[in-house]
């Protein structure tokens, strides 16, 4: 009898358990359903579309014929509604129940909005999809001026993108920085003013009161948390996922901001497992749950799940050290494991363009942010996944090149 393997979301992590599926399961039914239009494309990249750098077409990653190719059932434009674990049955927005046996979850987060007045005007913008790409190029090309609202990774990229598109921006952050959980005034100074350089002007302690509209319900401008307007014929916000669990409401998934797995990759509930943005997983590295919402953990949560979904019992675990990296501005940014976490820190500044933080979680290097020089970034990986005991040699870990035999032997042998 063949195994009926449904994947609900065709992001990287749901594709990636797919692609790991059919090659461990040749006779296996798989089947991918998922509420976009076009099958899997390269999220990271958008934004390079969304400035008017890239084309469309580099972008996608998979034709509809890799999935006919590999024998995958690939529903696009299909919501699923509701699961049924129980029965093991999914339920569909065009009224399909398709019976699983072995379930994943892999369907990431909803920007949120702003709870102020008029934030869903014409002309305010959230950025997920290349739909929502499509619309912000398009937008960007025609505004003068414009707000962004969110100081994190996401809201970085439309700062860039206004910059790129010669949009007039103010750039409103709620502290005295940009990205405070991650980044002391000192590393921040400089992202403020390579944003300064793209044509972006950061404004400081402050925030979205409300949004003013025209005649015809377009965004005009935005009233801040300090009672001053900003013109805005163009506005973008990004403060947050709501990840997208509401389909699980009724069974006994345990949900916690995500969906709560283990570091398999497996829920509570027999068969059904979660992968990507929205899973709050076991880290075996931390040892603690954690979240991660980067490509490259949304990938290796997805082969994870796929190779624990067939072999029927845990043949594979999580463990696996995240970077992000920005690539907006002169100089290069990386972040990389966990580096909002924590109990102690160490930073230190090289140059105009050069500064590195490191974070430690009961005296073992957890993560950090690199901005100008990224040569570091392998041995900070491997220190990490060595789960070394480095606490007391942070002043050996700021080198500029950091001598991996001068420090403590690892935890961990690789
Ligand atoms: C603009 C932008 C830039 C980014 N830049 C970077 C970067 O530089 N580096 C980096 O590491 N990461 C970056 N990320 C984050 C990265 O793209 C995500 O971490 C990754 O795509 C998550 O993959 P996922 O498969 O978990 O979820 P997603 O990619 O969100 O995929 C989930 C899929 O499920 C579908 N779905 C949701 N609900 C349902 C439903 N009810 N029924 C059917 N289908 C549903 C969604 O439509 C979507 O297609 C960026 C993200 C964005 C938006």
């Amino acid at each position: 009898m063949t195994t009926a393997h449904v994947i609900l979301g065709d992001g990287i992590a749901g594709s990636s358990a797919a692609e790991t599926i059919r090659e461990a399961a040749p006779d296996a039914d798989v089947t991918v359903i998922t509420e976009e239009g076009e099958p899997l494309y390269n999220r990271i990249l958008i934004k390079e579309f969304a400035k008017g750098k890239l084309p469309e077409a580099p972008i996608a990653i998979h034709e509809e014929e890799w999935y006919d190719e590999r024998d995958i059932d690939l529903r696009l434009n299909t919501r699923v509604t509701s699961v049924d674990t129980d029965s093991q049955t999914v339920e569909t927005d065009d009224g399909e129940t398709i019976a699983y046996d072995k379930l994943l979850v892999a369907t990431g987060g909803t920007p949120i909005g702003l709870p102020v007045e008029n934030s869903d005007a014409d002309g305010i913008h959230h950025f997920w999809t290349f739909e929502d790409a499509r619309r912000i190029r398009q937008h960007a090309s025609e505004a003068e001026t414009g707000v962004v609202v969110g100081a994190g990774l996401l809201g970085i990229d439309l700062a860039a993108i206004c910059g790129a598109q010669g949009v007039d921006a103010e750039y409103l952050m709620r502290g005295n920085r940009w990205w405070r959980y991650a980044l002391t005034l000192d590393g921040a100074e400089m992202i403020h003013e390579a944003l300064r350089d793209l044509g972006v002007t950061p404004v400081f302690e402050s925030g979205i009161e409300r949004f003013e509209v025209d005649d015809d319900g377009h965004v005009s401008g935005a009233i801040d948390s300090n009672g001053e307007f900003h013109d805005a014929e163009f506005a973008a916000v990004a403060v947050g996922l709501d990840y997208n669990t509401e389909f699980l409401q009724e069974t006994p998934v345990e949900l916690d901001d995500g969906i709560v797995v283990d570091e398999h990759m497996r829920t509570n509930v027999e068969n059904v497992y979660a992968a990507g943005d929205l899973t709050r997983y076991f880290d075996v590295i931390l040892d603690e749950r954690a979240q991660n919402g980067s490509w490259g953990s949304a990938k290796e949560q997805g082969a994870v799940a796929g190779q624990n979904m067939v072999a029927d019992e845990p043949a594979a675990t999580f463990r696996y050290v995240p970077t992000y990296s920005i690539t907006h501005f002169e100089f290069p940014f990386l972040s990389f494991g966990h580096p909002t976490l924590g109990d102690q820190s160490a930073q230190r500044t090289y140059s105009d363009e050069e500064w590195r933080r490191l974070t430690f979680k009961d005296g073992r290097l957890i993560g950090g942010v690199l901005v100008g020089d990224l040569s570091q970034q392998s041995a900070f990986k491997r220190i990490i996944r060595q789960e070394r005991p480095v606490g007391d040699q942070t002043d050996l870990l700021l080198e500029p090149e950091v001598d991996l035999d001068a420090l403590a032997a690892p935890a961990v042998e690789q």
